[in-house]
């Protein structure tokens, strides 16, 4: 499932090719994905141009010059791929190689770059949990989307007293406290893993021992906000790398190879140079948590 730093990968990716571009054609191979297009998705985009390409959590949102954004979600196995005569971009590890799974291929845009070369992208999802909406500009903060979304985790937003206020009465355990998207948008359980290893705070420790009595943040609270923002830029930067280090090979842009330090490593030395512990999982609130039982407190 593609966590916000994918989702971030394919907004670079797509940026030199949708921000300011023509929708010449919108081809919908099917009429739904997750949900339905609506009726009138296709004359509501057809004609107009894209005036930019944004992301909110997990949501790529393209405004378009009638007002509207296009809300695009790659649910559990969405990818896009660019097909153009110059492609700027192009990540590595593909999940979707060319020309395999075209029966795939639910959306394409037929586009008109602003440098006026033609190009294609295309939406494949094989499972088709991703979806597509249009929403008017003016109501997309009170949209049921994004309305009760919290901070974004990489914005300057995210510190010590942030957490502090938010968890000052929460005794639920640090890790599903930071999971809960009301709190803090688009952090998944993957990088929550890795930031709280970074930190050395245990996952089962409760939310609340991150404010002290007044509510100021504790020095873990500060810890932590930070920790989450690297763990999180660093894997946007891995995105970054592995779309300059494979120009010119098949377009699909999102899935890429990180390395991870503690999840998914069950059983496996602690990383840390100073510790002699081993990685453990255990199972919050249907997720799976890993960590180091000897460094993590
Ligand atoms: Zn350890």
């Amino acid at each position: 499932m593609p966590e916000l730093p994918e989702v971030e990968t394919v907004r670079r990716g797509l940026e030199p090719h949708m921000d300011g571009a023509k929708l010449e054609r919108v081809e919908l191979r099917r009429a739904d994905l997750r949900f339905p297009f609506g009726e009138n998705f296709i004359t509501s985009l057809e004609g107009q141009t894209i005036t930019s390409v944004g992301r909110r959590a997990k949501y790529l949102q393209l405004d378009i010059d009638n007002n509207l954004v296009l809300i695009m979600h790659l649910g559990m196995s969405g990818s896009f791929r660019v097909e153009a005569s110059s492609v700027a971009a192009q990540p590595g590890n593909f999940t979707l190689p060319k020309g395999v799974h075209e029966k795939h291929d639910h959306v394409i845009f037929h586009l008109r770059e602003a440098s006026g070369q033609p190009c294609r992208v295309i939406y494949n999802d094989p499972r088709r949990f991703g979806y597509m909406a249009l929403i008017a500009r003016s109501n997309l903060e009170d949209h049921k989307w994004f309305k009760d979304m919290g901070i974004e985790p990489i914005g300057n937003a995210l510190d010590g007293a942030y957490l502090a206020t938010k968890f000052q009465n929460k005794k639920a355990p640090l890790k599903s406290a930071l999971l809960d998207q009301k709190m803090i948008a688009g952090l998944g359980n993957i990088y929550v893993c890795e930031a709280l290893w970074r930190a050395g705070l245990a996952p089962t420790r409760q939310a609340k021992t991150l404010a002290q009595k007044s509510g100021k943040p504790t020095a873990m609270a500060d810890r932590l906000s930070v920790h989450i923002r690297d763990v999180i830029n660093e894997a946007i930067e891995a995105g970054g790398s592995s779309l300059k280090d494979h120009r010119q090979t098949d377009g699909s842009l999102g899935y890429f190879q990180h390395r991870f330090a503690v999840y998914d490593r069950e059983g496996e030395d602690c990383l840390k140079s100073d510790c002699k512990g081993e990685i453990s999982r255990m199972v919050q609130s249907g997720r799976s948590t890993f960590y180091c039982g000897a460094c993590q407190k």
